[in-house]
């Protein structure tokens, strides 16, 4: 049934009637039937036992033939000895019976309808010198079959009125949580993600429905806040160094023209710059983490080679503070990842230890297995370590266990949210070792080669 504009309420209610009216139907052709059939059986019995009646006065009391019709009630019978009728009750040929009977012999109940409409129960049966026969009129029978038939068809358009009726208003009552649900939804906007759908019985189909989005709501809801968070630190974030060159930079103008002055605020101004470059790339590889754009690619990577690599790459920046850089790497430690994504996320953890690690201190980075076998590079510093209370949350977003420090070393609490993403990306976890004031050890650990 196509929905042809009709509510779920009025093409539910329709189609209980269909059923309704297909189950009440066959059901009143059904007791129809059988109702007939009992009838007619009774009446075939009755005809039998007339017929009985009939065959044992004629051998009995051959003279009382002619009273049976009055005395016994048997109206309309004829009998018929060697070919010659012997007797026949007025009736019967009245009736017009005689016809129903053509071709003599035995014949079994049947029906045999005469010329003014009427309807009767005709039999005989035949011996080798004579041939009964009798009728019983079936028009009780017959009304009684129509009345009951009248009586159906009367109470079938009832049934089917109150069945579209009562379906209608019970589908109204089923659906009514949806229309609650409804009413709750479209009241939910970017502002009040907090609400959620009533949830009536949890167990039913609805009640599931509804916290299915409740669910959905809380994780948008989850995401809304966070996307909130990040924007207003990234303000932040971002504010913080153009105020300072503006300030520099009206300062600098405030007093007489000197070129060795401006020399010194441009190049104030550049650090900015810089410090801006790198929060702007931070957050740019964040975004582009969160929209998933980028999927990481699948290779056999060898970790000896990406510490090296990595260590090279920042090992002007230790030795600027003149700290100890080694790399210590057993062969053939192989994970499947992105050597890309990989990379980035070590950078941030080594440039995190040469950050912290205070000058003369040392760093040391190991490609290894871990005891379990899994494929790990570590790096370890003597830096400061990361106080119990700041282990849970230094990998978030913007977070810094030492605001004032790491801002002056020009971080913005988004190095180690990097260095997560890019080992999750490639399926692996950082695991942290870290005592307060002997440094720390973060540890990448990745999927090993199948
Ligand atoms: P930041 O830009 O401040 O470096 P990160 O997300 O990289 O941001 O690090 C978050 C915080 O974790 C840092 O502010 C610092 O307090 C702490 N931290 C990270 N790495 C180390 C480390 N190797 N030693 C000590 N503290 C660290």
């Amino acid at each position: 049934m196509r929905s042809l504009g009709l509510s779920i309420r009025a093409r539910l209610a329709l189609w209980h009637a269909c059923v309704l009216t297909l189950i009440v139907c066959a059901f009143s052709a059904g007791i129809l039937i059988f109702v007939k059939a009992g009838l007619f059986e009774g009446l075939d019995r009755q005809l039998h036992r007339a017929l009985a009646t009939i065959d044992w006065v004629y051998h009995n009391e051959p003279d009382d033939i002619g009273n049976l019709a009055t005395e016994s009630g048997i109206t309309l019978f004829r009998l018929t000895v060697d070919g010659k009728l012997r007797y026949q009750t007025e009736g019967w040929e009245r009736e017009g019976l005689a016809r129903s009977l053509r071709g003599g012999g035995s014949i079994p109940p049947k029906s045999w309808t005469v010329e003014d409409g009427r309807h009767y129960r005709v039999q005989a049966i035949a011996e080798p010198s004579y041939t009964i026969a009798a009728a019983i009129d079936e028009s009780s029978l017959r009304d009684t079959l129509w009345t009951l038939a009248a009586i159906l068809a009367m109470g079938i358009p009832f049934a089917v009125g109150l069945a579209i009726a009562a379906g209608y208003f019970l589908a109204g009552r089923v659906l009514s949580p949806v229309g609650t649900m409804a009413d709750k939804a479209r009241r939910i906007t970017a502002n009040s993600l907090g609400e959620r759908l009533p949830v009536g019985n949890p167990r039913d189909e609805f009640g599931r429905l509804a916290t299915v989005f409740n669910d959905t709501l809380a994780h948008l809801h989850d995401s809304f806040d966070r996307l909130n968070r990040f924007t207003a630190d990234a303000s932040h974030e971002l504010r913080t160094p153009l105020t300072a060159m503006r300030s520099v930079g009206e300062v600098a103008l405030q007093g007489p023209p000197d070129a060795s002055k401006y020399r010194e605020v441009i190049g104030s101004m550049l650090e900015e710059v810089d410090r801006l470059t790198r929060l702007v790339e931070s957050l740019l590889v964040l975004t582009r983490a969160d929209s998933g754009a980028a999927a990481p690619a699948r290779e056999v990577v060898e970790l000896a080679a990406i510490a090296s690599e990595v260590t090279d790459h920042l090992r002007v920046l230790a030795e600027e503070k003149q700290q100890s850089l080694s790399v210590q790497t057993v062969a053939r430690v192989q994970a499947v990842c992105d050597p890309a994504i990989l990379r980035l996320g070590l950078m941030n953890l080594l440039h995190n230890a040469i950050k912290f690690t205070p000058k003369g201190g040392a760093i040391r980075v190991r490609a290894k297995a871990t005891a379990s076998g899994h494929p790990s590079i570590e790096v370890e510093d003597t830096g400061p370590g990361i106080p119990v209370a700041h282990r849970e949350r230094i990998f978030e977003r913007f977070y810094r266990a030492d605001p004032a420090r790491a801002r002056e070393s020009g971080g913005a609490g988004l190095g180690l949210a990097i260095a997560r993403w890019a080992v999750a990306a490639n399926g692996g976890r950082i695991e942290l070792e870290s005592e307060e004031s002997r440094g720390s050890l973060f540890r990448i650990v990745l999927p090993g080669v199948a």
